[in-house]
């Protein structure tokens, strides 16, 4: 049953056996895997079935380096579905290494290994709409797929490592009808939870106040209650949430905010590929269940573990769109069509610096150049994209000269001074706005320039050709956008000490018996891989734990 709050009397209490509070990936996979099992589950969502604009600025705050973090009310979506309403589908599992304390990793460690979340990935893998959980070329394909380039041996990187992608399936969108069907859950919309209300000695969370911006407030009562609002989210929660406990809840050592992690990313340098124009396969290869799968250049972790750096993959690119010097129609042709590109997919497209007037005259000559090349391209994405159920899921580019950039993407450290706090500023509804203070470290610049020395290294061994690039620029690249947006992780990390960690390894959060929490902001290191097929398997992983125990005490 799916109900809104707004057609509550005012001062109305609800119960319910789980409360879930958040209808994103995390909240729908809980809901739908206790589908049908008598449990009396009862789904908070702030928002409707469609974006609305006084919902979505519940989540505006502020950024301490804009250079470094977008506004919080970007890169996140507060409305039934979450942020898959705009996800970009790429899904992959975090590798065992992932997990492990690495001495040279600080604050690096999961309570559970990889073991734990195995059983789920495959489910998950489906909820994702993302085909078999394969992850491997061997295992994806049972025919051999030509080499990513002819000639690449290299005992440091693999690249028959796979990224699949999902439809990009909006959990709001796809699964409403199941949720609806379902006897035992009521998904309630416009229900914006502004504080947990903590029993006397702290242990318990007695209820949940829910206010609407229509101005009806009530409470929800529970026997036990999930927070899967999102890796920046959970912590305002827990942070406004002082009403027992003056830090907030789970935060008695000052720790709920703090690890903030996003991506390192960037685009780098150019390879040129000395063999002909097949010698190359960087683009998509569709598996027999019709997945769009994409094979990647990544540190194996031996390499990792010898060079005493973080997780790193990279996939080759096309050049910089910005730069007309590339001379290409198509990517000319992104260029100027800029404005039809949402905010969080254009600001690494195009970048937010103006271009000069002498700039665009040269990508509009380059259109005029390639007129054929940028009119397929545009039908290619018309077809395959925009109008397609299942999406073409990123711009390839077969370059005429074998010509590449690489885009990598890498673990950030834990660290306990990038951190999400709250400000005296108060939303609409009197909860406190947040402020994020992202910030990065000489283990991210090392992880990122070591890495790409290495791979330089072995291109150059296994003469395909060369990798040029300026090591004295990395830096610069991996935080020209700035935070990788979208991938909120580590602000109520698991562990095992309360005194580094706010839940356990059963995502309960340390001292409060009923107060589970899904999503990101678990992951105590980010891994390279993006998250949110591990949001939805650790999720799944925490409905069987909550279901478990509600039969063990019957
Ligand atoms: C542009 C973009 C591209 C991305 N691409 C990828 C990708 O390719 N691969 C990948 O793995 N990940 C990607 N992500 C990240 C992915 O979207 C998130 O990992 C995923 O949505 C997280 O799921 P979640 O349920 O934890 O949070 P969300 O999906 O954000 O859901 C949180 C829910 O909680 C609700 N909520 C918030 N506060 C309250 C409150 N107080 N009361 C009630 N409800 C509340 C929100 O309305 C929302 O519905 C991308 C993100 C962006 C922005």
């Amino acid at each position: 049953m799916m109900f809104d709050a707004n057609e509550l009397t005012a001062g109305d209490s609800l119960e319910a056996e789980l409360c879930i509070v958040g209808a994103g990936a995390a909240g729908i996979s809980i809901a739908l895997k206790l589908a049908d099992t008598g449990r009396n589950v009862l789904l908070l969502e702030s928002g409707g079935m469609e974006p609305e604009k006084a919902t979505q600025d519940l989540y505006g705050g502020t950024v301490t380096d804009e250079r470094l973090h977008s506004p919080p009310d970007r890169y996140r979506q507060r409305r039934f579905g979450g942020t898959t309403t705009i996800w970009g589908g790429r899904c992959m599992p975090f590798d065992a290494i992932d997990f492990e304390r690495r001495e040279f990793m600080p604050h690096s460690g999961w309570p559970i290994g990889r073991d734990a979340i195995d059983p789920y990935y495959p489910e998950a893998n489906r909820l994702c709409e993302a085909g078999d959980f394969a992850y491997t070329a061997e295992e994806a394909f049972d025919r051999p797929l030509l080499p990513m380039i002819d000639g690449f041996e290299s005992p440091n990187f693999s690249t028959n490592q796979l990224e699949r992608f999902s439809c990009p399936t909006d959990f709001g969108a796809r699964y409403q009808h199941r949720l609806r069907a379902a006897k035992n859950i009521r998904v309630l919309l416009h229900a914006n939870v502004t504080k947990l209300q903590l029993s006397e000695a702290g242990t318990r969370v007695e209820s949940a106040t829910v206010k609407t911006l229509t101005g009806r407030h009530f409470a929800v009562r529970a026997s036990q209650f999930v927070l899967a609002t999102g890796g920046l989210e959970v912590a305002r929660l827990l942070l406004a949430s002082r009403d027992i406990q003056s830090n907030g809840i789970g935060n008695r050592h000052d720790v709920v905010g703090r690890y903030y992690m996003c991506h390192l990313a960037g685009t780098v340098g150019a390879l040129s590929v000395t063999g002909p124009l097949g010698s190359v396969h960087n683009g998509y290869d569709i598996s027999d269940e019709g997945v769009y799968c994409r094979r990647r250049i990544a540190l194996r972790q031996t390499a990792q573990k010898s060079l005493g750096v973080g997780n790193f993959i990279a996939r080759l690119h096309h050049p910089r769109i910005t730069e007309p010097a590339h001379r290409n129609a198509i990517l000319s042709l992104l260029f100027l069509a800029k404005f039809l590109i949402p905010y969080e997919y254009g600001k690494r497209l195009h970048g937010e610096e103006k271009a000069s007037a002498a700039a665009w005259l040269k990508h509009i000559r380059n259109v005029a150049a390639g007129p054929f090349d940028a009119a397929a391209f545009g039908w290619h994405m018309l077809k395959d994209r925009k109008f397609a159920e299942r999406k073409f899921p990123s711009i390839i580019i077969k370059s005429k000269a074998n010509l590449f950039s690489l885009d990598f993407h890498a673990e950030q450290q834990p660290n306990p001074q990038s951190r999400i706090t709250l400000t005296q500023a108060l939303d609409p509804l009197g909860l406190p706005r947040l402020n994020v203070d992202w910030r990065y470290t000489a283990v991210d610049v090392d992880t990122v320039t070591r890495s790409i020395a290495l791979l330089s290294q072995d291109i150059e061994r296994s003469r395909i050709g060369t990798f040029d690039y300026d090591p004295q620029t990395l830096e610069f690249e991996m935080t020209r956008y700035g935070a990788y947006g979208g991938h909120h992780l580590g602000t109520a990390r698991m562990g095992t000490d309360e005194r580094s960690s706010v839940v356990d390894g059963d995502c309960r959060v340390h001292g409060v018996d009923n107060l589970f929490i899904a999503g990101s902001a678990v992951f105590p290191t980010s891994s390279q891989a993006n998250p949110t097929l591990t949001v939805v398997a650790l999720a799944l992983r925490l409905a069987a734990h909550l279901h478990a125990q509600r039969q063990r005490q019957r």
